[in-house]
């Protein structure tokens, strides 16, 4: 049925409102990005959300997506203090007991705090003439019409005043995160349950800031320095950040969870297979308290597998599915739905919640088998395997050790890792026979202090 394109909404303001704000401006006429928090110009963290003070890595394909939607806004991050850079010759990895070879692979990447990026965008989303920001409001509920079967609008609550008021839209598009109550409405309106599938990791991290000194790390921007499943449950990422600092997380699943005063953080740091956190903060001392954050369980709700949905309502983003944060997937992925509702909108009106929820759960599905594929590894993870699950990971494992010295594998390893290649390719033959003979042996310690040249 065609819809008129008068006027549509988005609730939440963060990175999956913030993508899809962008993409409805090229398709409606007025875009109304309804947000809980005051946001300011500054980049101090916010409430909504928690996790922005925590490393946050943008993967190869939210680059590009970012890149495309707002031309220059990478150089304008990087006059910032941002640090561009080259995934994995200017990023270092250590990953199953070796560190990937140190050599361009051609993904460009920037590592920037999370609050900075997200300020960044929003600018960038704000300057559309389309685009109004309502902050400060919660997004109450959506507005269901019966007889239509549509949604017609979103009730709001202004913070300050209490004050409740209705405002008509065309499209209502719930990015409110995890905490999102679309099952709850949908049910309300008669559509039934809306599934899920959960994988709980009950993951937790702790973050702390610190001064960079030119020269540190071996003169990357970054690394993951991750121990190896299942004997190990702990991880750290280091990021460099705006203002000279790096933003260090340490991350420890299943229960095993950071400390966050400053001794047993790096009591903690130091159990990690090289001692480069250690070694980077040992005259050094947080800026500011240890953070820390819990994370359950990955989470896929299908909404795809409804019989029906209300026209005029999308949800997206880590509405839909949220992942194991130390896979850095989520901004990606909700930037690549932002791309899909865009794609959806040109391609017309009729039946658009399925074929967007069709292309969301094609997009969720990589992502998806990556993360939990790596959680599965803990045999105390609950959930059932996919089929040839033990295969895969020896495979996978074999290719890890490849990617320490083999740049057709490393780059390969890292188009899919950043969702720009699907899983199945790590298997293709011009890469499959280069994983046999290269991921066999001793493991060759690669030494990530220089750059190897192609
Ligand atoms: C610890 C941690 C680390 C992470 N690290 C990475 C990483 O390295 N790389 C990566 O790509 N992703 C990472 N993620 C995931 C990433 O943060 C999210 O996927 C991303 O922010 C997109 O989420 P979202 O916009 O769907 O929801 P959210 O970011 O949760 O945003 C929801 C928004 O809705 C607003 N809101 C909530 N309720 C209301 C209401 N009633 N009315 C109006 N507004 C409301 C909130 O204020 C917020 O702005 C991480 C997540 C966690 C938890």
């Amino acid at each position: 049925m065609e819809m008129t394109r008068r006027h549509a909404i988005v609730v939440g303001g963060s990175m999956a409102g913030l993508g899809a704000a962008r993409a409805l401006a090229n398709h409606f006429d007025r875009v109304t990005l309804v947000e809980r928090d005051e946001l300011t110009t500054s980049t101090a963290n916010r409430k909504g959300t928690p996790q922005a003070q925590h490393a946050h890595g943008l993967l190869a394909s939210g680059y590009r997506i970012l890149s495309g939607y707002f031309p220059k806004m990478m150089d304008e991050l990087v006059a910032d203090g941002a640090m561009p850079g080259d995934l994995t010759g200017d990023f270092l990895w250590y990953q199953y007991g070796g560190w990937k070879l140190r050599s361009n692979c051609g993904l460009e990447g920037i590592v920037v705090s999370r609050p900075h990026l997200e300020r960044k965008v929003r600018e960038r989303v704000l300057a559309l003439p389309k685009i109004t920001l309502l902050q400060g409001h919660d997004g109450k509920e959506p507005v269901f019409d019966p007889g239509t079967r549509r949604v017609t609008g979103l009730r709001v609550r202004n913070h300050s005043t209490g004050a409740i008021s209705t405002l008509d839209a065309d499209l209502v598009v719930d990015a409110l995160g995890r905490g999102s109550s679309s099952p709850k409405w949908l049910a309300s309106w008669g559509y039934g349950e809306v599934t899920e599938t959960n994988v709980p990791i009950e993951v937790g991290y702790a973050t702390g800031v610190f001064e960079r000194h030119p020269g540190d790390l071996y003169g990357s921007i970054g690394a993951v320095i991750a121990g190896t499943a299942p004997q190990s449950t702990r991880y750290a990422a280091i990021l460099g950040a705006e203002s000279n600092r790096w933003i260090i997380t340490l991350a420890g699943c299943l229960r095993d969870y950071p400390p966050t005063d400053f001794t047993g953080w790096k009591e903690f740091a130091r159990t990690l297979p090289t001692p480069d956190v250690v070694d980077l903060v040992k005259d050094r001392a947080p800026i500011g308290p240890i953070v820390s954050y819990r994370f359950p369980a990955n989470r896929h709700r299908h909404y795809e597998k409804l019989k029906d949905f209300p026209d005029g309502y999308l949800v997206m983003g880590d509405a839909v599915c949220s992942f194991n944060p130390i896979y850095g997937q989520g901004m990606s992925v909700a930037l690549t739905e932002a791309r899909a509702l865009d794609g959806c909108l040109a391609a017309g009106d009729d039946d658009l919640a399925k074929r967007f929820f069709r292309e969301v759960t094609r997009i969720v599905a990589n992502p998806w088998a990556i993360a939990t594929g790596e959680d599965y590894r803990y045999p105390k993870v609950e959930g059932r395997r996919p089929p040839g699950f033990t295969i895969v990971s020896r495979y996978m494992e074999r290719a890890h050790r490849a990617a320490t010295k083999d740049a057709v594998v490393l780059r390969r390893f890292f188009e899919v890792a950043s969702l720009l290649a699907p899983p199945p390719s790590m298997m293709a033959p011009g890469i499959a026979w280069r994983v046999f003979l290269g991921g066999g042996g001793v493991l060759r310690k690669t030494s990530p202090a220089r750059k190897a040249t192609p």
